[in-house]
């Protein structure tokens, strides 16, 4: 169990699980190691030691690496994350597509992502995704720990349920993560999708040893992930970073999926372009489309492009004046559009946000993704529940 209140006592049985995470986390940042030198890097004695790798290796958290054949003698195994034997599942669910992929407690990815197309019910979505993580499920000898699954707008965290998702409403009041479980027989976690993001850039992208940043995610929607002090910020009730239903159209705004009118990812999104091709083009064109359209020239989008990352650049000075950020992470396939676009927008939200904040502050395009995030999610699920974070 994680706590989040003070403990005061230390029970053997705390103490047992502490000296686990410890040898967790180096092989996490530090390993491949054999149990001397993880010895040697923790300060922990001998016996100490093989207890947490021996139980670390049961709940297959951890495995034994072929060590280099040394010139004299027989080399001391290694020690590392699990990653031959056990795999774990992320699954990003989306409005045109979901992603499902597998990968070791590394969070390498075994290859590229599955790509499902999102049907147009929830049980059906259940059954796609199942089917998806089965095929994946297959592999020989492989132990199957977990799944993390990503899911866009309003989640609740305790009770791992949408909430409000304009989206994709489907998902309202449901529990993805543990229809998943029924249906799978393994642990599956539920995460936000821009929480997820987050993750991903922290623990595989460019926000490595990074406490405070931002992550804007810029697709169907415009959502916030913030890093603050090393933790995620949740809000009151797990709903904070919802940037994109903040209203920047004071009248004459379109309707937005959640009922307002002029909120910011009506005009800053992938689905504010779309809507403008729409228009031009006399029909309808969906949010992947409209980056094919305007990346290939097909149909003349400069002006809109430009419109919509004006408004992109006040989200961003928003996110840079409210929470000084060391980094703000723009995920978005509109960059794929025009590759100057990026800069344009740095420029804007230089002439918008506060000087010393924004002079503080770098804008960069995130690396990660959504089904990276699930899996560092996952990851982390499942080594906390084994080797909780006590305090
Ligand atoms: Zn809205």
């Amino acid at each position: 169990m994680k706590t989040n209140g003070a403990v005061t006592t230390i029970r053997p049985a705390v103490v047992g699980k502490l000296n686990e995470r410890q040898v967790l986390r180096l092989l996490q940042t530090r390993g491949p190691l054999s149990r001397a030198e993880v010895a040697r890097e923790s300060g922990l004695s001998a016996p100490t030691v093989s207890k947490a790798v021996a139980s670390l290796l049961k709940a297959g958290l951890l495995e034994e690496a072929d060590a280099p054949e040394l010139a004299r003698g027989r080399p001391a195994p290694k020690l590392r994350l699990a990653t031959s034997s056990t795999q774990v599942f992320g699954i990003a669910i989306d409005v045109a597509h979901c992603e499902v992929v597998s990968a070791g407690l590394d969070g390498v990815l075994h290859g590229e992502p599955v790509k499902v197309a999102t049907p147009g019910n929830y049980t059906e979505l259940i059954g796609v995704l199942s089917d998806a993580v089965r095929g994946l499920m297959a592999r020989q000898g492989m132990t199957n720990l977990g799944c993390g699954i990503s899911l866009p707008g309003l989640v609740d965290s305790r009770h791992a349920r949408g909430v409000l998702s304009p989206n994709i409403p489907m998902t309202n009041g449901r529990s993805p993560a543990a229809d998943l479980a029924a249906s799978l027989g393994i642990e599956c976690m539920l995460l936000q999708e821009s929480h997820a993001l987050c993750l991903a850039e922290r623990s595989y992208g460019l926000a490595r040893g990074l406490d405070d940043f931002a992550v804007l995610d810029v697709g169907a929607g415009v959502g916030l992930g913030l890093m603050v002090n090393g933790r995620i910020l949740k809000g009151h009730s797990g709903l904070a970073g919802e940037i994109g239903h903040v209203t920047v159209v004071a009248s004459g705004g379109r309707k937005c999926g959640c009922g307002n009118f002029g909120c910011l990812e009506t005009v800053a999104s992938d689905s504010a372009l779309a809507y403008h091709a729409g228009r031009k083009l006399n029909r309808t064109v969906d949010a992947d489309e409209v980056i094919e359209l305007a990346r290939s020239g097909a149909v003349d989008l400069t002006a809109e492009l430009d419109e919509v990352a004006g408004y992109l650049a006040i989200g961003v000075a928003g996110v840079v004046n409210l929470f000084n950020p060391q980094v703000v992470f723009v995920h978005t396939p509109l960059f794929d559009i025009d590759p100057g676009l990026l800069g344009r927008v740095v420029e804007q939200v230089g002439q918008r946000a506060l000087p010393p904040s924004f002079a503080g502050c770098r804008i960069q395009r995130a690396e990660g993704s959504k089904c990276q995030g699930a899996i560092a999610g996952i990851i982390q699920h499942l080594t906390d529940a084994v080797a909780p974070d006590v305090v």
